[in-house]
C-alpha cells in the first residue's frame, strides 16, 4: 500500500470547510481538520485512505446515527440479506446510496419515512392478551419520536475520536 496523507482526495472539513488530512489512530485511519485543535471535525477513511462517505458537521452526523438507527429497527445490519434488503430500499427513496452520504434534507425525509414505517410495524402488531376493556395506558404505543430521543441519549457518543471510530462509518 503506497503510504498517502489523503490530501489526493481533498476532502473537506464538515465543520469548517478547511482541508482534512488522512491520520491513524488505534481504531484505523481517519480524516482529521488541518485546524485541529481549534477545529475537532473528523471523517471515516478506508484502509486505503479513500474517505467514507460524504464529510458532514456534528448535527449531521448524529441525524446518520439516528437514521442508522430507525433503519436497524426494520433491517437486521448483521444479517447480509436484511442489509442488501435495506440498501435496495434506500436505493428506491433517495439519491445517495449510502446514509454517510445524505446530508440533511434527505435525512430528514428518510428519518420521517422510517418513522411511518416503524409505527406501522409497531402498529401491525396484535396487542398482548388484550382484555375487551380499553386500557388507556398501553393504547398509546411509545412514538418513534421518544424512542428516538431515549436512544440518544443512551447511545450517542459523546464525540471523541475514539467512540467516533468505534461502530460507523460516518
Ligand atoms: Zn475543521
Amino acid at each position: 500500500m503506497t503510504d498517502t496523507d489523503g490530501s489526493e482526495y481533498n476532502v473537506k472539513c464538515g465543520e469548517c470547510g478547511a482541508p482534512m488530512r488522512l491520520r491513524d489512530s488505534r481504531f484505523g485511519r481517519f480524516y482529521g481538520c488541518t485546524r485541529y485543535p481549534d477545529c475537532k471535525g473528523t471523517h471515516g477513511a478506508h484502509p486505503d485512505g479513500a474517505p467514507m462517505g460524504v464529510p458532514a458537521d456534528k448535527p449531521t452526523k448524529q441525524m446518520r446515527r439516528t437514521v442508522h438507527d430507525l433503519a436497524g429497527r426494520l433491517w437486521d445490519w448483521d444479517d447480509p440479506a436484511a442489509k442488501a434488503e435495506m440498501y435496495s430500499w434506500l436505493r428506491g427513496f433517495t439519491e445517495s446510496r449510502h446514509i454517510g452520504e445524505m446530508l440533511m434534507p434527505e435525512l430528514r425525509r428518510v428519518k420521517a419515512e422510517l418513522e411511518r414505517m416503524i409505527a406501522v410495524a409497531v402498529g401491525g402488531q396484535p396487542a398482548a392478551a388484550q382484555d375487551d376493556e380499553p386500557n388507556p395506558a398501553t393504547e398509546q404505543p411509545p412514538g418513534p419520536a421518544d424512542m428516538d430521543d431515549a436512544a440518544l441519549n443512551d447511545e450517542m457518543p459523546n464525540g471523541t475520536l475514539a467512540e467516533e471510530f468505534e461502530d460507523l462509518p460516518f
